[in-house]
């Protein structure tokens, strides 16, 4: 740290992304990335809008937002495309945080919200998930509080119901609840459908899992005129261009080609159950996923050694040191090859 550090970021402790190493090729099972590429479509129109890259891009990021309004049911103005929904969850953090009033959201949740509460110096509460991982929606009913729920859970994958999710927006009518949908298109059911009826709803989505665009950063959020303006004002006040030319047209063109990603989804759903049924054989315990990636732990090895022991073997799972789930390991759900390889090399270390 230098000593102009302003005093105010001095103990903030970053986000660890997860590992992207480069010294050689492994399975990556550990970011929740596809293994699929971007459709035809994608590549071909970012090689046309190279060809502008010496304009700035559309601040309005007209094109994109209107396909996206389109894709959901929602007006172009209930739309925000961000760099990443990392972005968008961080405006909100902004927007809807308190210094006074607690936000909440589940202990064991996306490592990033303690992060953006820190930064915007937000009070914050972690609600433990209950004993089987599940969110309790009785921890935040009627709380007059602003709430945050990643829905499906990450690590987790588990899923609350749309009416759970309802019941939780219409209890907390004074407050905004963000529900975090990065998973969404794995098989939970989407609170989109309630943002018409609800003023305090912000859904936040993203490209970068069920549309192979993690490289490509686009998130978006969709919520009431009157939320989608204030994140304009934070948008405009940090970073109008925020979504580059190159991505807004990726985007634009990956709702295009819906259908190639989402039966991408299908397949990866198909490959999720495959790997849950092969490591319950194996004696596993496996949480029940509705997202692209499984959170499973052995009795026969720690969640550290597997993690370690299946890196020597070049698959990159990802490890949280965290005490709760500290046995756990989180599996990205890649093809059938890569998880055939993955589920080889767990047995080769359990010796079965
Ligand atoms: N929410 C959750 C629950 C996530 O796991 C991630 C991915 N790390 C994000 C949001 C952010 O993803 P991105 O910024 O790539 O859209």
């Amino acid at each position: 740290m230098s000593r102009f550090f302003s005093p105010k970021y001095s103990n903030l402790v970053p986000y660890t992304p997860g590992e992207q190493p480069k010294n050689m090729e492994y399975v990556k099972l550990n970011t929740n990335e596809s293994p699929f590429p971007p459709s035809n479509g994608v590549y071909e129109a970012v090689k046309r809008e190279a060809e502008k890259l010496h304009l700035y891009s559309d601040p309005q990021a007209t094109v994109i937002t209107e396909k996206i309004a389109k894709r959901y049911g929602v007006k172009p103005t209930q739309v925000l495309v961000t760099n990443g929904s990392d972005e968008v969850l961080n405006f909100a953090f902004m927007a809807y945080g308190s210094d006074k009033k607690e936000m909440l959201f589940p202990d064991i949740t996306y490592g990033f919200y303690t992060v953006f509460a820190e930064l915007n110096g937000i009070k914050y509460k972690e609600v433990p998930l209950t004993s089987d991982f599940s969110v309790d929606i009785n921890d935040y009913i009627g709380k007059n509080t602003t709430v945050v729920i990643a829905n499906p859970n990450a690590p987790t994958g588990k899923a609350i119901s749309l009416d759970e999710i309802e019941r939780i927006v219409k209890s907390n009518p004074d407050n905004v609840v963000v529900i975090d949908e990065a998973y969404v298109d794995f098989g939970a059911e989407s609170a989109v459908s309630l943002v018409d009826k609800y003023e305090n709803l912000l859904v936040t989505m993203t490209f970068s899992k069920s549309r192979s665009m993690a490289g490509g950063r686009i998130g978006f959020g969709i919520a009431s005129e009157a939320i989608i303006n204030d994140l304009n004002t934070i948008k405009y006040s940090t970073n109008p261009y925020n979504v580059n030319r190159l991505s807004q047209i990726a985007g634009a063109k990956a709702i295009d080609d819906d259908k190639y990603y989402m039966d991408n989804c299908k397949k990866i759903i198909e490959n999720r159950e495959y790997t849950k049924k092969e490591l319950e054989k194996l004696g596993f315990f496996v949480l029940d996923s509705r997202a692209n990636f499984i959170f499973a732990k052995s009795d026969k090895i720690s969640g550290k050694d597997f993690y370690l022991k299946l890196k020597e073997k070049g698959v990159l799972v990802r490890h949280f040191d965290k005490e709760r789930i500290k046995e756990f390991t989180r599996i990205t759900i890649g093809t059938k090859e890569q998880m055939d390889v993955f589920l080889n090399k767990t047995k080769e270390i359990l010796e079965v």
